[in-house]
């Protein structure tokens, strides 16, 4: 059997602790509560996280250990939101399972991840693996495909993520390790969706540094933009682009946790910059990523 993965966190952690942007302090029979929790799962939208816990609550069959609200018209479960007190984020436990919302962008992921990995810590978690499900735009990719990342690289095309930590620059790395993203491309061929490997440009903007032309505010014109996305595209093999790659594989491989990243493509950024895919044809395409972890997660709880 292999040993257990060791977290790697902040060794000035003292053990009491309030974490502030989800509700819950070390107080609050943190081991008793969420021990068991293997896969934290993480997207941008309140709403399709609680539609994925609700996902994995039917295909594990129901587990009990799971954290609910009491509808008040009758004996009904509903998954409760644990975030909602504190008000923002959502995140719900269901069986060994964390689906959380992350908003968007680095700034937003990093504050929910910090205080993820030190609940799963303080819990006493082990081999915990942390996996987000997203959308992207893709660069010469059929939309619909779902693109695992391998490289993250910043808005600048560099292979890192970059914190700034009292007020200087760190470059960590950000390449996601193998190992979850090929199980996750193993478990899309099962369901018959179409699944890459590949690299991401992740970026802390969705207008300029994507290289949109349809922001309030722009720089440069058509010429530029194509220059650059071709340029992602033919030298750097990026595959897709979105704003929390970098960051969430970044944290996590500080962390020692495994992770991978799996963002679905909605639109070709080859041919254009806006998503004028129809609501319908949108939350289908956004269901694949989800489907393809909920199997993942079947198949490995
Ligand atoms: N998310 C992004 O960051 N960019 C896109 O083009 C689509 C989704």
């Amino acid at each position: 059997m292999n040993a257990a993965q060791r977290m790697t966190l902040n060794s000035q952690l003292d053990g009491n602790d309030f974490l502030y942007h989800i509700g819950l302090s070390t107080e609050d029979d943190l081991a008793e509560r969420f021990s068991d929790v293997k896969f934290v799962c993480m997207g941008g939208k309140p709403e399709r996280m609680r539609n994925f816990a609700n996902l994995i609550y039917d295909v594990l069959g129901r587990p009990k250990n799971c954290e609910f609200d009491t509808v008040a018209s009758g004996d009904e479960l509903e998954l409760k939101d644990l975030g909602k007190a504190a008000g923002r984020y959502s995140f719900f436990k269901v069986g060994p399972v964390i689906s959380a919302s992350h908003g968007i962008g680095a700034a937003s992921m990093s504050v929910i991840l910090h205080e993820m990995l030190k609940l799963t810590h303080y819990a006493g978690c082990t081999d915990v693996t942390f996996i987000r499900v997203g959308t992207s735009g893709g660069l010469g990719i059929e939309p619909g495909t779902s693109i695992l990342t391998e490289q993250a690289y910043t808005g600048q095309v560099e292979p890192c993520y970059t914190q700034v930590a009292c007020g200087r620059e760190i470059k960590y790395d950000s390449k996601a390790p193998l190992d979850v993203a090929e199980r996750l491309r193993e478990c899309a061929k099962t369901l018959g969706h179409p699944a890459m490997v590949g690299s991401t440009l992740s970026t802390n903007d969705f207008f300029e540094e994507q290289g949109r032309l349809d922001g309030a505010l722009c720089s440069y014109k058509e010429d530029d933009k194509m220059k650059f996305i071709k340029r992602c595209h033919d030298e750097f093999g990026i595959k897709n682009m979105e704003m929390e790659s970098a960051c969430f594989i970044a944290m996590c491989n500080r962390a020692n946790v495994k992770c991978a990243v799996i963002c679905v493509t909605i639109v070709n950024r080859l041919m254009g910059d806006v998503i004028s895919t129809s609501h319908e044809e949108l939350k289908s395409w956004e269901d694949r990523p989800q489907n393809i972890v909920a199997e993942f997660i079947r198949s490995n709880a």
